[in-house]
């Protein structure tokens, strides 16, 4: 039976070492609920880190250990300190997480630590490969493994992976900071499916894709070689229920039952009835902006007076990487800020802030949500923030005021909430004041929507959702794969092949016979493809004819002595056998004087693109631009072209890369269809690349063997994946 492996740095259970003997507890965080559906009986498997460092574990304890992990479904990777040290608090946290949160300033880019993340990475990929069999779906976790996907790809091609990044990503001219950018990416690749919280981190990583690495992006889909990925976003939602219900349940504690804390909060209640009381919860880390909020909670209080003495800030600050310089610092910051601030402002019965820097157990964390008036979250980047929607969740009557940065991910899906930008402390005093003076009915009627989403979106659903995305991709694949010229199909089109009497190959140049170059002129063929042509030609009953967009100077000059059949421009030229060009169609070129000065002012507009004048059409490239830049500009030039066009029997052709506008009446599918008749073929064979080509697919007999380089949609019979495939599949023919 297939299972699911999931990875992650952490495992979902905590050790506990005491006098010998082991206790593994189950987490109780977000993911690990949120994966219960898919980590379920004995088909699934956890593998992650224990938390504990070789050097921490007694030897005679690890195969107690492994046991311990086995009963809740879980398989540890052994990392040294060392291994520890460079991988998660070096490489991970002092590169990727300050860079991903926007932090470029406190990034620190060392060889060694990037240099023990792959080897990290690579253990993790290793353990993976032990334990998976050939059916298994891979869900590989977050920024401390980026390069696991294409490390297991590597050696198990047929595994199904999926990755979700829980941080957020960064936008592209932050990520080619990144001295390892195009290895981070290529390892990501590696998966069939790329999740992140919101759309905004798709599009980031898109960009990214296209610009670093050059691959082929359509809507959300990757050309990698033979593979497409698909990346998606599936915001994180929580455990909904064990919140609301946490929340009911302690609404009904008698006095004894109450904690300490919801004792605490409720003699503060008691004694200032009309005070509001404002929370916030955040792991003490920079990208949450928690010394941020607190200057703007003095700015709050200098800006409205009359809030003092009837306002109280409580500040949870849960300690987190506290082995990271930065953090130190951080702390040291937040520490004085709240004792000035305090120092400055508190009263005999008044404290404005009350700081706790401690993790706080769930019940607590429930009296903290359901005491509170207002959250108060001001992260300046935070992948998602399940905080602001715990919050919501706690709130049985629907009353409370969420204030929510729109540097989080949550920000996203809640409209409802008082979103602010952290950075604008006027705009921040100012919604404070709105939250206060927030009429319960409004409290009331935002609640209810954020409420619902978050039920009806929670981190079950976000977990299925994914999986059924994945599940999805597999089958997408399983039914390209039908289309796929594989070996078996090819041997059926020899047969064929080798049975007819008269044959003929319409082959396309660019993109087909070979790769683009930044240049065109200097794609031109090399002595294996002479070779290889040569002898497809030379075979008794081979009609081989190049059909391409090119000119026939360039043409005329590459191929002419070697007396193959061309035909150029589409279709408006046609050579046979080394004799000199006619034309195949008449065309008229009045048009072009039009549309020339169209052409150069997007060339001025437009670095890196330029115009290739043919001799009937006219040929926009824009290969070489920004490729956003690029796709964006093509697209006005269509609209452009198609509004001056008019009457004129002229059509724009868009190419991969070039815009081509000639008449209407040449294309590649007439030509094809124009030579046909020469000679009664009992075989036909068609192969090409681009959009152009698909007027060949198009427009031949059914029986003609037709095939497309690349994954794209096409009418093609048959493809496959790119250009480096094909002379193989030409030499077949010899
Ligand atoms: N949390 C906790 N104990 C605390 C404070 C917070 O377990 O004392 C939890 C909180 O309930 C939330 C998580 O920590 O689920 C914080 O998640 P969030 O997405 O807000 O921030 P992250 O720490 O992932 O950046």
């Amino acid at each position: 039976m297939s299972k699911t492996i999931i990875i992650s740095n952490r495992l979902p259970v905590q050790l506990q070492i005491s006098n010998g003997s082991i206790n593994a507890i189950p987490s109780v965080g977000g993911l690990a609920t949120g994966m219960k559906s898919v980590h379920t009986g004995g088909d699934s498997l956890w593998i992650g880190w224990s938390g504990l460092t070789d050097e921490e574990i007694p030897k005679e304890l690890i195969l107690k250990i492994d046991k311990a992990l086995a009963k809740h479904g879980s398989s540890k990777v052994n990392l040294s300190e060392e291994e520890v040290n460079g991988f998660y608090f070096g490489f991970s946290n002092r590169a990727i997480w300050p860079l991903f949160h926007y932090f470029l300033q406190y990034a620190e880019f060392k060889l060694d630590h990037w240099l023990t993340y792959k080897s990290v990475n690579r253990k993790f990929a290793d353990a993976i490969i032990e334990k998976a069999s050939e059916e298994d779906t891979i869900w590989i976790h977050d920024y401390q493994l980026m390069l696991v996907p294409k490390m297991v790809r590597e050696k198990r091609p047929k595994l199904s992976i999926g990755f979700f990044l829980h941080i957020p990503f960064p936008s592209y001219e932050i990520f080619r900071t990144l001295p390892w950018r195009e290895e981070i990416l290529e390892g990501l690749l590696g998966s069939d499916l790329i999740g992140f919280h919101t759309y905004d981190y798709e599009r980031h990583f898109l960009s990214s894709v296209r610009r670093l690495l050059g691959n082929e992006v359509s809507f959300d889909d990757i050309y990698v070689d033979d593979r497409i990925v698909k990346v998606d976003s599936f915001p994180m939602g929580i455990d909904y229920k064990k919140f609301s219900d946490a929340a009911k349940k302690q609404k009904e504690f008698s006095e004894a039952q109450q904690s300490d804390l919801q004792r605490r909060l409720d003699l503060h209640k008691k004694s200032s009835p009309d005070a509001k009381l404002v929370v916030s919860i955040d792991r003490l880390d920079y990208s949450k902006g928690i010394a941020k909020r607190l200057h703007a909670f003095k700015y709050f209080l200098d800006k409205f007076p009359q809030y003092k003495e009837k306002i109280r800030l409580i500040i949870l600050a849960v300690p987190s990487r506290s082995n990271v310089p930065q953090y130190q610092l951080l702390k040291k910051e937040i520490d004085e800020l709240v004792g000035r601030i305090n120092g400055e402002l508190a009263t005999v019965s008044w404290t404005p802030i009350w700081y706790f820097y401690r993790s706080l157990p769930f019940d607590n964390l429930i009296d903290l949500y359901t005491s509170s008036d207002i959250a108060w979250l001001t992260p300046i980047r935070d992948g998602m923030n399940l905080v602001a929607k715990e919050y919501i969740a706690t709130r049985t009557d629907k009353t409370g005021v969420l204030i929510l940065s729109e540097m989080a991910g949550s920000a996203n899906e809640m409209n409802e909430a008082l979103l602010i930008n952290p950075n604008n402390f006027e705009q921040i005093a100012d919604t404070l004041y709105k939250a206060i003076n927030m009429p319960e009915l409004e409290q009331q009627r935002r609640n209810t929507i954020l409420q619902r989403r978050l039920k009806r979106y929670d981190v079950e659903k976000w977990a299925n959702d994914f999986m059924d995305s994945l599940r999805k991709q597999k089958n997408r694949d399983a039914a390209n794969v039908s289309k796929r010229l594989t070996d078996n199909l090819m041997s059926a089109v020899l047969k064929n092949y080798n049975k007819a009497r008269k044959r003929v190959f319409f082959i396309d140049y660019d993109g087909t016979l070979t790769g683009f170059k930044i240049d065109p002129q200097k794609a031109s063929p090399d002595k294996s493809l002479y070779k290889l042509l040569d002898q497809l030609n030379e075979k008794e009953g081979n009609d081989i004819y190049l059909i391409s967009g090119r000119d026939k100077e360039t043409f005329g000059r590459w191929f002419l002595p070697k007396k193959y059949n061309m035909i150029v421009e589409h279709g408006v030229w046609i050579s046979e056998e080394g004799g000199e060009f006619r034309m195949l169609e008449n065309v008229n070129k009045d048009w072009m004087e039009k549309i020339y000065p169209v052409l150069e002012s997007f060339v001025d507009r437009t670095p890196g693109s330029f115009i290739e004048e043919k001799n009937y059409s006219l040929a926009w490239h824009y290969r070489n631009t920004d490729p956003d830049f690029g796709a964006n500009r093509a697209a006005e030039l269509n609209t452009v072209l198609t509004s001056l066009i008019g009457n004129d029997d002229i059509s724009v052709l868009n190419g991969n890369k070039v815009m081509e506008i000639k008449s209407s009446n040449v294309n590649k599918g007439r030509a094809a269809m124009r030579v046909l008749p020469q000679e009664d073929y009992d075989f036909i064979f068609a192969i090409g690349d681009d959009w152009t080509d698909e007027f060949m697919f198009q427009e031949l007999p059914d029986e003609a063997v037709t095939v497309k380089v690349g994954m794209q949609n096409t009418k093609a019979k048959y493809y496959i994946e790119s250009v480096s495939k094909v002379r193989n599949i030409l030499k077949k023919f010899i």
